[in-house]
């Protein structure tokens, strides 16, 4: 191999700092999401130790300490990669084992190359605790990932796996090899193909993390997207995208599909009386009511102004029409205490099913606004 071992310390170290000024910036434009910090600071540290094991091979005067500290820097750089994973999940970090893991690679470091310098020793027992890391921050990775990015975070759970099997073959390959062959600039195959194939890794790593990072934006993005941003429930683009994946799956099962359009009564005049945010506030109340009784199965949405919309799967329109009377009435019976104001209101809701209509949503709205209007015209607060 044309590489020696010193060399892709060196290309490491560069790499290492691009990843975090590449971290940083990216850190500049996530908002709410964290995690990303960790992992710059990770990759500055993870810089800083392989400068030092750039500059100080063997036999270089103070080359203990320098090993001591880059190990440190390590160490450091991979627990603050987990607490870094563990942020952007928002799952909690246990201290005890990483200050466990730090505490035990800074005292074998300082063992193995100050107090009884045994170079063999400590590249031994540092692959084995990596190790034991890299499979904790796998782990992290690879279960209960969230399904719209379980690409992304098996692809990087995947790297940090193999980074553990590569310190693991490395381990038995240090314990096989002669004395020869042992040492931190020796251009042997315990040395330099283990470091390039973990900068590559590492380089994997990284990368898994803005895939991770730009997976969660796009399915933040998404959600902002599909979402009411008054009341919080679907929006009319999302409940017309999941009604052609509920026609799909009725077509497939012979489900019936039924359909309630909910549109509030003189709700102009509440504006007109109490002022828009009084409106806004039994927008809000209302959707809560909804939301709270459906199944999870169904689908509620806000479909325009004061008109909502309610997709129930395997429901015929017999039974819609039992649930719209129960939403009608718990409507009718709520109260919104604003000061001294107490309103109330009420609703028409018109029901449909696609055994009469066919599973296409546009036909199932039409049918369902025909009797919301019939509803209204029958002098309000019913279900036709
Ligand atoms: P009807 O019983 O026939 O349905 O009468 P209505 O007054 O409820 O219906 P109309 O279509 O005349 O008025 C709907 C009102 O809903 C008009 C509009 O200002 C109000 N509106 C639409 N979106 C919002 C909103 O986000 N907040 C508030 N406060 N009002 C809204
Ligand atoms: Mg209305
Ligand atoms: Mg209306």
């Amino acid at each position: 191999m044309g590489l020696d071992a010193r060399t892709v310390m060196g290309m490491f170290s560069m790499m290492a700092f691009m990843f975090f000024c590449l971290f940083e910036l990216a850190g500049l434009r996530v908002g709410a999401i964290r995690g990303v910090r960790q992992w710059a600071i990770a990759s500055l540290l993870m810089c800083l130790g392989f400068s030092l094991a750039y500059f100080y091979g063997q036999t270089t005067p103070g080359h203990e300490w320098a090993a001591v500290i880059g190990l440190t820097l390590f160490a450091l750089g991979t627990c603050l990669q987990l607490t870094g994973i563990l942020a952007f999940k928002k799952r909690p970090v246990s201290w005890s084992i990483l200050i466990l893991f730090i505490v035990m690679t800074i005292c074998q470091a300082i063992w193995f190359s100050v107090i009884e310098p045994d170079t063999r020793m400590r590249a031994i027992v540092n692959s084995l605790l990596f190790f034991s890391v890299y499979i904790v921050c796998a782990r992290a990775l690879l279960i209960n990932v969230e399904a719209s990015q379980k690409l992304a975070y098996w692809y990087t759970g995947a790297s940090f796996v193999a980074l553990a099997l590569l310190m693991l073959t490395r381990a038995i390959a240090l314990l096989l090899s002669t004395d020869a062959e042992i040492g931190l600039h020796v251009n042997t195959s315990i040395n330099t193909l283990p470091f390039l194939i973990a900068a590559l890794l590492e380089f994997s790593v990284a990368f898994g993390f803005l895939l991770m990072l730009n997976h969660r934006l796009i399915a933040d993005v998404y959600q902002m997207a599909s979402r009411d941003a008054l009341t919080g429930t679907l929006n009319r683009r999302r409940i017309e995208e999941d009604a052609l994946r509920l026609r799909a799956r009725c077509m497939r099962t012979g489900e019936t599909l039924a359909i309630m359009m909910i549109d509030i009564d003189f709700f102009k005049t509440i504006n007109d009386r109490y002022g828009h945010p009084a409106g806004d506030k039994v927008l809000c109340s209302l959707a809560e009511i909804a939301q709270n009784s459906i199944r999870p199965d169904d689908y509620f949405a806000r479909y325009g102004g004061e008109e909502f919309c309610m997709l129930l799967t395997a429901t015929t329109e017999k039974e819609a029409f039992e649930l719209a009377e129960r939403l009608r009435l718990a409507f009718s019976e709520f109260t919104l205490t604003l000061g001294k104001d107490r309103i109330n209101v009420t609703v028409s809701i018109g029901v449909a099913d696609s055994n009469d209509i066919g599973l296409v949503f546009e036909d199932l709205v039409t049918a369902a606004d025909q009797a919301l209007y019939r509803a209204k015209q029958k002098g309000r607060n019913q279900v036709i």
